[in-house]
């Protein structure tokens, strides 16, 4: 039995729910190409060291916000900026979620 891993909520539907929707960040630079969207955990989510963080904690991007928000790619922007643009993104997916039917409108914003 491992007591220091919290649970993370987990849930694939949102995760699938992904496929060809548009990006949600926009970032300067975003490729507004529907097809490389996939649902992006926050790198700013407090969870276990090499945890990840829950389904609830996430953001349809494109290929390209996706890389700039992992800092895979360098930008002008910076961490606090990121972290504020996270945040949006992750509200816009959930409200397309709850559009979706996958969400709970007193769900929209929660961290499970
Ligand atoms: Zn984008």
């Amino acid at each position: 039995m491992n007591l220091t891993k919290q649970k993370r909520y987990i849930n694939k539907k949102y995760l699938a729910a992904a496929r060809n929707q548009s990006c949600t960040a926009r970032l300067k630079g975003c490729s507004y190409n529907n097809e490389t969207t996939v649902a992006c955990h926050s790198p700013f989510a407090k969870s276990g060291i090499g945890q990840k963080a829950s389904d609830t904690e996430i953001a349809f991007l494109d290929d390209h916000c996706h890389s700039v928000l992992d800092r895979r790619i360098p930008s002008e922007y910076t961490r606090e900026e990121l972290k504020a643009e996270f945040k949006s993104a992750r509200k816009l997916t959930h409200i397309k979620l709850n559009e979706l039917g996958l969400m709970k409108k007193s769900e929209i914003g929660v961290i499970k």
